[in-house]
């Protein structure tokens, strides 16, 4: 596991129950949850059970099995709120530039309207 991992992340105290989340659905190694304040109609937050800090530290420490099983459960929840057929988008922020607030890797999977352009 890395070390530089932060343990008092919000996410991480998700993980370990210690507060409380909407879940949405959850597999062996990963767990999607209702975002605390959505920028659109549907915002499912899907995060590792194992301490990742990013995506890049997911993609290159994580097992074969925990990265299936957490693109998997992503697309379990497309189609657990049907947005399959009428669009979403995936976002990972990472770092500074990419303005990520919590340190425990998660994509956001929005949808539920027309989402405008990527970038504003
Ligand atoms: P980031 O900027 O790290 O990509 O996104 C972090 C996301 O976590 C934000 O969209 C924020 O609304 C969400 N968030 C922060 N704290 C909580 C929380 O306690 N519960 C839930 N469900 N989401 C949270």
């Amino acid at each position: 596991m890395n070390n530089k991992y932060d343990k008092t992340n919000i996410f991480s105290k998700i993980l370990r129950s210690e507060i409380s989340c909407q879940k949405v659905l959850e597999n062996d190694h990963a767990l999607a949850f209702l975002d605390i304040n959505p920028q659109a109609p549907i915002h499912v937050l899907i995060i590792p059970r194992n301490e990742y800090i990013d995506f890049h530290d997911f993609t290159e420490n994580g097992s074969s099995q925990e990265i299936s099983y957490f693109w998997k459960l992503v697309n379990d929840v497309l189609k657990n709120k049907n947005v399959s057929e009428s669009g979403f988008r995936i976002i990972t922020n990472s770092g500074l530039d990419g303005n990520q607030d919590v340190p425990h890797f998660h994509v956001h999977l929005l949808g539920g309207k027309n989402l405008g352009r990527m970038i504003n």
